[in-house]
């Protein structure tokens, strides 16, 4: 019989031609040619397999997006379906298909009930292309056009095309390519540890939640009030390092959109669904965002989606006021993607995963996690829902960080992944958002495998003298 293209290359074949031909996100090619890619062939759960037959326990869901887990039939059942019965439909020219209609009328009532609406993109950055151009034509319409500043933070991620990159704050993407574009400006981000020899030195961490919020009023006051469209934040830092901001920050901050007429926008791409232990993160720290971007858990990655969450203060004007909205996507209201991203939040329903998450597994986690704090390379641990940050520092009790060029978090991922569980690192933060699906027992062997990778990084790091001896 003959073979399937995708089944008959050895590994070393498929890390040839991958070589060769691929160019991967956020990769250096000439290190991964020398290492060779990795190759995941298969699914199932919690888990992954490589093409050499290896079992990893996916403790980051893909890239934070496969909440229901891997190989669920309902969403397969949904994507077969709708292909057999029409593949694609747009969404321009005055048609739609029925799940762009019900999934939109889905997720209204998931939602707190100011949003009625929804658009749909591919992608999360493009939700958040989207929201620039909401943001400013919201402004247009209300008679002041000159408020186009849209306030971000250091450190965010919102996305890779040229505005999400730019309302964005990581400094490594905007030194390629001339970003951010203009009218974009950013705070500093929520994140006590990072501020731990700054400001948030001496401060109780509800107290550096006043001081970070009040960054973006002195911003505001600043650019100029008359000048500001928006405020974007994830609930959650995510790419960032799962920053968890202090109880204070969130409502501060809807305190000074409120007081400066702002509108906020919430970017919850990972916090949506579930992730927090509540549908929506803005629900978790207590906002009223205007609009809402959502991508990743929408579908569980089974295909892509994303798209915004447009609350009623904005799409009244939209609607009522603004004529012909010159802005979509072919892939805008994808039928097979609605489908699969019906029958998917359906599952989260029916297996009442959001209550597990906030009820069940979440504080499991958090509970789990807390017996990592006497570990000799352990700074801090935080955790929001089914989202966790360990940090990792060379001395504890002063806060000495471990040296850049030591790599410590690459490390510590070798060292993961060569016991068979994907855990990321942002610089010395190591990270995880297993799926939803995720049981106590299996978060036991995930936290058993955190330990080893944290007791060999340790081991290493020793050897290497880069950590005090014991
Ligand atoms: C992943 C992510 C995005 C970008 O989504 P893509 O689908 O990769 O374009 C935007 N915002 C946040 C918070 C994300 O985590």
């Amino acid at each position: 019989m003959e073979l399937h293209p995708f089944e008959q290359h050895p590994t070393r074949e498929w890390q040839e031609a991958d070589a060769a031909h691929l160019l991967h996100p956020f990769t250096d090619h000439q290190a991964l040619a020398a290492k060779g890619v990795r190759v995941i062939t298969r699914g199932e759960g919690v888990y992954v397999w490589d093409s050499e037959g290896k079992r990893i326990l996916d403790a980051m869901s893909g890239l934070w997006c496969v909440n229901v887990g891997y190989g669920q039939e309902a969403l397969i059942e949904a994507a077969t379906r709708q292909m057999r019965t029409l593949p694609y439909y747009n969404a321009f020219f005055q048609t739609t298909t029925p799940p762009a209609t019900a999934l939109a009328q889905r997720l209204a009532t998931l939602t707190p009930p100011h949003f009625r609406h929804v658009f749909f993109s591919g992608s999360g950055s493009e939700a958040n292309d989207t929201n620039i151009r909401l943001a400013r034509r919201y402004w247009d319409l209300m008679g002041e056009p000159q408020r186009k500043v849209i306030i971000s933070r250091v450190n965010a991620y919102h996305g890779s095309t040229m505005a999400a990159a730019s309302l964005g704050g990581m400094a490594a993407m905007h030194a390629q390519g001339g970003l951010p574009i203009p009218d974009i400006v950013h705070i500093g981000q929520p994140h006590a540890w990072a501020h731990r020899e700054g400001v948030a030195k001496g401060l109780s961490r509800d107290a550096f939640g006043l001081v970070a919020a009040r960054w973006l009023e002195e911003k505001i006051l600043e650019v100029g009030p008359e000048r500001v469209a928006a405020f974007i934040g994830e609930p959650v830092q995510g790419a960032g390092g799962v920053i968890v901001p202090p109880a204070t920050y969130w409502p501060e901050i809807q305190r000074i959109c409120d007081r400066y007429g702002i509108l906020l926008i919430s970017d919850e791409v990972i916090t949506g669904f579930g992730r927090t232990g509540r549908w929506w993160g803005c629900e978790t720290f207590g906002t009223r965002p205007d609009l809402m971007t959502f991508a990743k858990g929408i579908t569980s990655g089974y295909v892509p989606l994303g798209g915004t969450m447009v609350g009623e203060r904005v799409a009244k004007v939209l609607i009522e006021r603004g004529g012909e909205f010159e802005h979509g996507y072919t892939y805008s209201g994808h039928p097979v993607a609605c489908a699969v991203g019906f029958a998917n939040l359906e599952l989260i329903a029916q297996q009442g995963l959001v209550d597990c998450v906030r009820e069940d597994t979440g504080p499991y986690l958090a509970q789990k996690l807390e017996a990592l704090r006497d570990h000799p390379i352990v700074a801090e641990v935080q955790s929001c829902g089914l989202m966790a940050a360990v940090q990792l520092c060379r001395h504890p009790p002063t806060g000495e960080a471990f040296a850049v060029e030591h790599g410590i978090g690459l490390v510590c991922r070798r060292h993961c992944f060569d016991n068979g569980l994907v855990m990321r690192a942002v610089g010395d933060r190591m990270i995880v958002a297993p799926p939803l699906v995720i049981t106590r027992a299996q978060i036991d062997d995930m936290m058993a495998l955190v330990r080893e990778a944290l007791d060999r990084t340790l081991a290493e790091a020793r050897a290497a003298g880069w950590a005090p001896a014991a």
